[in-house]
C-alpha cells in the first residue's frame, strides 16, 4: 500500500479545507486587482481633468448618462474624485429619454435614487423624428447624436450646468481620429476639453486616459444595471468597427502601438507637418540660429516611450498623489 496516498489532505474534510483556501486566495486576488483597477481609473481620470483644467472650483458638471458602461463609469468615479479633490464642484446626472422601443425607463432614476445623485431625466421623443425623417434602410445616427447633442445642451443651460461631461473614453478619441484620417482627410480627433458647437457650454471627456477594456472590466466590477445600446435597431458603425479591429490587431501583434499612438496626438509638432495655417512655411527664413526643431534632413528612428506628462495643476497633482502608480 501507498503510505502517501493517504495524507489527511486525500480526506472529505481535507480537500474542503484545501478548496475553502483556495477560493480564498482567489477572492483576495480578485480583490486586489479590482482595487488596483479602481485607483488607475480614478488616477488617469484625475490627470485628464488636472491636464486640460476641466473643472474648476464652483463648477456645477452635468453628467450625461447613457445607462452604457461609459457613462455609468463616468460618474461613479467622478464621485470618488469630488469626495478627495481640492476644489468644491457639484454633479448632477441628466439622461435623455429618446423614447425608443422597450427603453427601460425606471432603471436609472432608480439607480441615482440609490447612490443619492441629483438627476434630471428629460422625455423628448427623438426616436420617432428619426424614423420619420430619415428614409429606411439609411443610417439613423448622424441626425439621432445631432437631435440630443441640442437637446442637451439646452437642458445644461436651465440647469445652470457649467460643464457637460460625456463619458467618452481613449478608444473612442483613437478611432475618431482615424474615421477622420480615413474617410474625411483630416488629422481630427475627439478633444478632451472643447467649447460646444453652440458656443454657450465646456464639454469635457474625463475618461480621455481610459482604456476601453478597463471600463468593460470596471462594469462588471460595479455590476452596473446596463441598458443596452441597440433599442433604435440601428447597426454599429462598420467603418468604426473595423478601426477597432485594427486596433486590436496591432496591441496583439505590436504591443504599445495603440499608446504610442495615442501619446502622439498631444505631441504635435506643427513644422513637421503640412498645414500652412499652423505653421508659417511660405514665409519661412532662416535666422541663423540653431534650431533643435528644425529640420535634420534625414528622421533618426522615432522611439517614443508614450509618457504621459504630470499633471499641472492642483487638482491632477493631488488626485494622482491618492492614486499612485503601482
Ligand atoms: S445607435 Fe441609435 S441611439 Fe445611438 S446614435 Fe445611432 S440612432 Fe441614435
Amino acid at each position: 500500500m501507498n503510505d502517501r496516498l493517504h495524507s489527511s489532505a486525500d480526506t472529505p474534510s481535507g480537500d474542503a479545507s484545501d478548496q475553502a483556501a483556495i477560493s480564498a486566495k482567489k477572492a483576495e486576488k480578485i480583490a486586489y486587482e479590482n482595487n488596483k483597477l479602481h485607483k488607475r481609473l480614478c488616477r488617469q481620470v484625475g490627470q485628464a481633468i488636472g491636464d486640460f483644467n476641466m473643472i474648476e472650483d464652483g463648477d456645477k458638471v452635468m453628467v450625461c448618462l447613457s445607462g452604457g458602461k461609459d457613462s455609468y463609469a463616468l460618474l461613479d468615479i467622478l464621485l470618488t474624485l469630488r469626495e478627495r479633490a481640492p476644489i468644491h464642484f457639484d454633479i448632477v446626472a441628466v439622461n435623455l429619454d429618446q423614447k425608443q422601443p422597450n427603453f427601460p425607463a425606471d432603471v436609472l432614476p432608480a439607480y441615482l435614487e440609490k447612490i443619492g445623485v441629483p438627476y434630471h431625466i428629460e422625455n423628448q421623443d427623438t426616436y420617432s423624428i428619426v424614423k420619420r425623417v430619415v428614409p429606411e434602410g439609411k443610417t439613423t445616427c448622424a441626425l439621432c447624436s445631432r437631435l440630443r447633442r441640442g437637446i442637451l445642451y439646452r437642458v445644461a443651460t436651465e440647469l445652470g450646468a457649467t460643464k457637460v461631461a460625456l463619458g467618452h473614453h481613449r478608444d473612442d478619441i483613437l478611432e475618431t481620429f482615424f474615421l477622420n484620417m480615413f474617410f474625411a482627410g483630416k488629422l481630427k480627433g475627439m478633444p478632451p476639453k472643447l467649447q460646444s458647437d453652440d458656443g454657450k457650454q465646456i464639454v469635457i471627456r474625463p475618461l480621455a486616459y481610459v482604456k476601453e477594456a478597463d471600463l468593460i472590466r470596471y462594469a462588471e466590477v460595479k455590476q452596473f444595471p446596463i441598458i443596452p445600446c441597440d433599442l433604435c435597431g440601428s447597426q454599429e458603425n462598420l467603418q468604426r468597427k473595423q478601426i477597432k479591429g485594427l486596433m486590436r490587431e496591432w496591441e496583439k501583434k505590436f504591443p504599445g502601438r495603440v499608446d504610442n499612438i495615442f501619446s502622439s496626438l498631444s505631441t504635435v509638432v506643427p513644422s513637421h507637418l503640412m498645414d500652412r495655417d499652423l505653421f508659417g512655411f511660405t514665409a519661412l527664413q532662416a535666422t541663423g540660429e540653431a534650431d533643435a526643431n528644425g529640420d535634420i534632413a534625414f528622421d533618426e528612428e522615432p522611439c517614443s516611450t508614450g509618457a504621459s506628462q504630470p499633471a499641472d495643476n492642483a487638482f491632477g497633482s493631488q488626485i494622482i498623489s491618492l492614486f499612485p502608480a503601482d
